[in-house]
């Protein structure tokens, strides 16, 4: 059987002599893994269009086990992305968290989108690559969203009271923010400004393409993907590291 994915290329592993294995999420089944064979051979022509950060329609075929690219069409290589180290960075921060959070062969239309708009957006930035990263941490509360790893940010997940915004903390266990008073009841909790919780309700509630015009500074960026970090190691069950 031959399939059309409508796929980008996530990443890819050398297997025996001149072999590939392509990690690619694709908008009809989620992330697949697919075999090349024969891409690092010197005239294989199917390799330019499976680098890493490439969006395309890729042909698979397949019958039992991993399938087999037979060919691909790009249709974007994203070529600003891969001149400028700061957004290749932000991509590849993305790239490995998609990579523990997301099983294979689970589709999402709707996560592919966003993750389609967020390429398409950096490769769009032009000189403001400093809007890179407010991209990337929106980008990823929204992905967590949408894949079930909900945050209650606008009640207390204790006592279920309307957050006021006062002396907060995060529960990651628990999948959301504790008051003041119900804080004591939870061990393991972080700290958490209101401008944060302030910053993760906009993320959630807004487009991605909204969140170019939120000011945000380096602190409350670094607290953002601590606790990014912190939610991908206990959704996944493993470790993650920034
Ligand atoms: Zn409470």
């Amino acid at each position: 059987m031959e399939y059309k994915y409508h796929g980008i290329v996530l990443g890819k592993r050398d297997i025996g002599e001149v072999d590939r294995i392509y990690t690619v999420y694709t908008r009809e089944k989620g992330k697949i893994r697919v075999l090349g064979k024969g891409v690092r051979k010197p005239n294989a022509k199917l390799a330019g269009s499976l680098e890493t950060i490439t969006q395309g329609e890729f042909f698979v075929a397949k019958n039992r086990g991993l399938g087999k690219i037979t060919g691909a069409i790009v249709t974007d290589n994203f070529g600003h992305i891969k001149q400028e180290l700061m957004l290749l960075t932000n991509v590849f921060y993305v790239f490995r968290i998609i990579a523990q959070i997301i099983s294979e062969e689970e589709e999402d239309g709707e996560a592919f989108s966003l993750l389609e708009n967020y390429l398409a957006m950096l490769d769009n930035l032009g000189e403001k690559t400093e809007l890179a990263e407010i991209l990337t941490v929106g980008l990823l509360f929204k992905l967590m969203d949408r894949l079930g790893y909900c945050l209650e940010v606008n009640r207390c997940v204790h006592c279920e009271k309307k957050l006021v915004l006062e002396k907060n903390y995060l529960s990651i266990s628990r999948g959301g923010m504790l008051c003041a008073g119900c804080c004591e009841r939870e061990t393991r909790k972080i700290a958490i400004s209101n401008e944060l919780i302030k910053l993760i309700r906009i993320f959630l509630k807004n487009k991605l393409e909204n969140l170019v015009k939120v000011r945000i500074d380096s602190r409350d960026l670094q607290q953002l993907k601590i606790i990014i970090k912190e939610v991908v190691s206990w959704f996944s069950g493993e470790a993650f590291r920034i």
